[in-house]
């Protein structure tokens, strides 16, 4: 599979990336947590924050992975709909549920809509240890599991409300590729939205990062399970990746518009997000 990050090629010392990710599926949510000292939570969560989904929307979660983005997502649409009815009662309103979702479905007819999240990741390992933790987590309504690749989406045009991508993109060998399949996925009106390692802009943090990364994070990797190489490959692959501005231009030159980003953690990630008009 691929073995380059943006046209360059990433040393992966025999390893390609496939492999990579079938060898980390199994510890890849305790090595998340090692690597980020949990900080990867609050990033997803305020991804989810600034998506601010309502409930009916459908959101195509590209290089899924786990699922991390999909369940948050639902649950966060589910208490969406709680709080909306909450608030109907309060004003002595009779909305039921059905109401609710009925005023966000202006274009349908056939009734409310249910929101959805669809996992799509190329690597069936990783959906694997996705789907058993949704099992056990008890979400499993209006989610689903796609294997296919950013730059050729099995789905029609015109689909999805919302796209993520979270920390996948960099993997991508021809992310121009993969954001032209993002536009034409998303219906007009849709958002794309990117969560990716990015370029720190505070010096001295910027030392400190580039000193945990390459010493400590490809330990991590084989201490917690055994993996160095593919650590260190995920090091690699995130100082490839273009910086804030550079991105930000590869989205709108893909056709997206009111392209924004926001750093978070000092740049040690950035949030894009773009609209298809
Ligand atoms: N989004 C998840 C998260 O935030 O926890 C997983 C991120 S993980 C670092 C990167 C994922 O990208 C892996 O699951 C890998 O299989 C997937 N991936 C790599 N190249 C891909 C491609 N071309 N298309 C779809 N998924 C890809």
């Amino acid at each position: 599979v691929n073995s380059k990050v943006n046209g360059k090629p990433v040393h992966l010392k025999g390893v390609t990336l496939y492999k990579v990710f079938e060898n980390v599926a199994q510890k890849y949510d305790i090595m998340n947590d090692a690597m980020s000292l949990g900080i990867h939570r609050l990033w997803k969560d305020m991804l989810l924050h600034a998506m601010h989904p309502q409930p009916g929307a459908r959101l195509l979660d590209v290089a899924g992975g786990t699922g991390d983005i999909s369940f948050r997502f639902l649950e966060y649409v589910r208490s969406q709909r709680e709080r909306q009815q909450r608030r109907a009662v309060r004003f002595g309103q009779t909305l039921s549920l059905q109401d609710i979702s009925n005023s966000y479905s202006t274009i349908e007819t056939d009734g409310p809509r249910e929101s959805t999240a669809v996992v799509c990741d190329i690597n069936k390992e990783m959906l694997k240890v996705g789907k058993e933790k949704a099992e056990s987590l008890g979400i499993t309504a209006g989610l689903s599991w796609v294997v296919g690749d950013a730059e050729e989406l099995p789905f029609d045009d015109d689909q999805f409300d919302i796209y993520t991508i979270a920390f996948g993109i960099r993997n991508v060998t021809h992310i121009d590729q993969a954001l032209q399949e993002a536009l034409r996925v998303l219906k007009p009106g849709g958002r794309f939205m990117c969560l990716e390692f990015s370029k720190v802009t505070n010096p001295l943090l910027a030392r400190l990062y580039d000193a945990y990364s390459f010493q400590i994070i490809p330990v991590l990797g084989e201490v917690i399970a055994g993996d160095w190489k593919s650590y260190q490959y995920l090091v690699e692959s995130i100082r490839k990746f273009p910086s804030q501005e550079e991105f930000k231009s590869m989205i709108e030159d893909a056709g997206f518009y009111c392209v924004q980003y926001y750093n978070f953690t000092g740049g040690v990630v950035a949030l894009h997000s773009g609209f298809k008009l």
